[in-house]
């Protein structure tokens, strides 16, 4: 009999951070895990993210058995909306949190769905066929992280999911006894989070960081400002605990703050009395040293709570001197020189500022570091090795961790997006398949491999800015009426930009004249492409530059008839 393997390829989270949705395909069926979207960085200007490209899951939607999602952060289920609109997903199973989020989203865009959901659970076991699948509770920056195991006739795939391990955590505590049964029952294959695989040693502990924080709230004379990520449940939770002990009012700021604290509240993921939290309206009432501020912006968001109270733009909270604020939080690469000048700002407010390292551990990521990794390898014991979820060179580091702790160096595979593998017999091959895996910019809400070119011309504008040039024409005369405009932004500084102005106005006469005088068949396509292109190269030439060029042809023999109004003339 043929056998036939199981094949396994990433659409997105090999070799980065983000977009994390790999795919496994077992006789007929379809396995999705995670849905993932990666946010912009700086340069891509006005996008809202990247997603993969879902082609190959929209032509075979009638195989897939469901998503699979291991946690609610973004990086994992960002891409859904996305994905169900183009392709029948069934079933989701996803952790309770993570539906909260999907369900919040889906109908804050109105999306309708006939979706069956499951929840996981640490004990859920489904079986699809030859297909099982289960899971392990992991503990991590969002409550209710889990770990995703498929096991059939060809051997067991285990996906860690994001994960730290937390001897002493604010919610649940470390579930060894799961990864050892999985070790025992002889792991093909692990995939497992290789964001802080460079970082030596320990990750802190929960325990640690909610200490440095309390100690602190007791110092403060006057308001509390505390920003962190909406979806730490757990620490936001001891953080309102605090202030409770502390006889402390609460208020949220910030879109995704009030909502994480209220999905926490519905689940029972803050289990607080009803009356410590305070409307926005009623902040007024409360001396300074009764309220804590819960707020979004760590990041330096322009838009967010904290960065309007640092401009003294918001319209409830005003930073005063003595006022005590803590980032909870690190900055996510890119994201450092917003926060610098946000956090210089603060300090010009006479507010007393408490950062992650700098004033003691106020914040840990829910990554495991190497000692952390060490420990998942030699409990899960792995024959082979896929680094997943960290950029290239975690992923060689955490090759290393994974070696050193008896995975043989010929199976550690560091993948790239597309690559088709197969499981067969308890061993894996790399096939020579590929799957198209480009990655889908998300402009507004539109994703589409259409707006890369959009991205590009922005990017264009962005480094070289642009120069608009209108001229009016008179077709009878075959002559140029009036001076022509000629407007640049971002491209001149304004001082030395009277010469090459009038150079360009130089050129562009000399070529559309030289055009309409001595040809018959121009048009205005032509006109526009021949000083395009004499516009690039002057730029080019004398500036090293590579403008966006826009130009509005007018003719006057069609102003002519453009009559004004009466009322206008009265
Ligand atoms: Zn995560
Ligand atoms: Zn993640």
């Amino acid at each position: 009999m043929n056998k036939k393997g199981t094949r396994f390829f990433g659409l997105g989270g090999f070799q980065e951070i983000g977009k994390s949705t790999a795919v496994i395909e077992h006789d007929d069926q379809i396995f999705i895990v995670d849905a993932g979207i990666q946010f912009a960085n700086g340069s891509l200007t006005g996008i809202k993210g990247i997603i993969p490209d879902y082609q190959y899951l929209i032509d075979n939607e009638e195989r897939i058995q469901g998503l699979f999602l291991t946690h609610g952060h973004e990086d994992h289920m960002g891409g859904i909306a996305y994905l169900i609109q183009n392709c029948n997903i069934k079933r989701i199973v996803a952790p309770s949190v993570g539906i909260s989020y999907i369900k919040f989203k889906l109908d804050e865009r109105k999306i309708k769905t006939n979706i069956e959901w499951i929840e996981i659970d640490k004990n859920l076991v489904l079986t699809f066929g030859d297909m099982k699948v289960d899971f392990w509770s992991a503990q991590h920056s969002i409550p209710d992280a889990y770990g995703i195991r498929f096991t059939n006739r060809n051997g067991s795939m285990f996906f860690t999911g994001d994960f730290r391990i937390d001897y002493t955590p604010i919610g649940s505590y470390p579930d060894f006894e799961k990864l050892e049964k999985i070790g025992q029952e002889d792991l093909t294959v692990l995939f497992s989070d290789s964001t802080n695989a460079m970082r030596p040693y320990h990750s802190p502990s929960e325990k640690d960081i909610l200490k440095a924080i309390r100690e602190y709230m007791e110092q403060a004379p006057k308001k509390i400002i505390i920003t962190a990520f909406a979806s730490n449940m757990s620490r936001i939770s001891a953080i309102i605990k605090i202030a409770q002990e502390m006889n402390k009012k609460v208020v949220a700021f910030g879109r995704s703050m009030v909502n994480g604290i209220n999905i926490a509240r519905q689940l029972g993921y803050i289990d607080v009395d009803d009356s410590i939290f305070i409307d926005k309206k009623h902040v007024s009432k409360y001396d300074d040293n009764e309220l804590l501020i819960l707020t979004t912006g760590s990041q330096g968001e322009a838009l967010a709570g904290l960065a309007k109270m640092a401009e003294g733009k918001h319209p409830q909270i005003s930073i005063k001197h003595n006022d005590l604020i803590i980032f909870s939080s690190s900055p996510i690469p890119g994201n450092r020189i917003k926060i610098e000048l946000l956090i210089n700002d603060l300090y010009k407010l006479g507010a007393n500022i408490k950062e992650n390292k700098i004033d003691g551990y106020l914040h840990t990521s829910g990554h495991a570091y190497q000692e952390e990794h060490r420990k998942i390898f030699e409990l899960t014991k792995p024959t082979y090795f896929f680094p997943y979820h960290g950029e290239f060179r975690m992923s060689v580091v955490h090759g290393r961790t994974a070696e050193k702790a008896g995975v043989n160096p010929d199976n550690i595979v560091i993948a790239s997006h597309g690559e088709v593998y197969e499981m067969l017999d308890r061993k894996i091959f790399k096939t020579n398949d590929k799957i198209v895996s480009n990655p889908i910019y998300i402009d507004g809400e539109i994703a589409s491999a259409k707006n890369t070119k959009l991205i590009n011309e922005r990017e264009q504008l962005g480094e070289n800015g642009f120069v608009y040039i209108s001229l009016l024409i008179d077709k009878e005369k075959a002559d140029i009426v009036g001076r022509t405009k000629i407007i640049t932004r971002g491209t001149l500084y304004v001082k030395s930009s009277t010469d090459i102005i009038s150079d360009i106005r130089r050129i562009v006469h000399g070529l559309v004249l030289f055009t309409i005088k001595n040809s018959n068949d121009w048009t205005s396509s032509k006109l526009k492409k021949y000083i395009q292109e004499r516009v690039k190269s002057y730029f080019y030439k004398t500036k090293r530059r590579s403008p966006y060029v826009c130009i509005s042809i007018q003719y006057l023999d069609d102003l002519k008839f453009v009559t004004i109004p009466k009322e206008v003339n009265a």
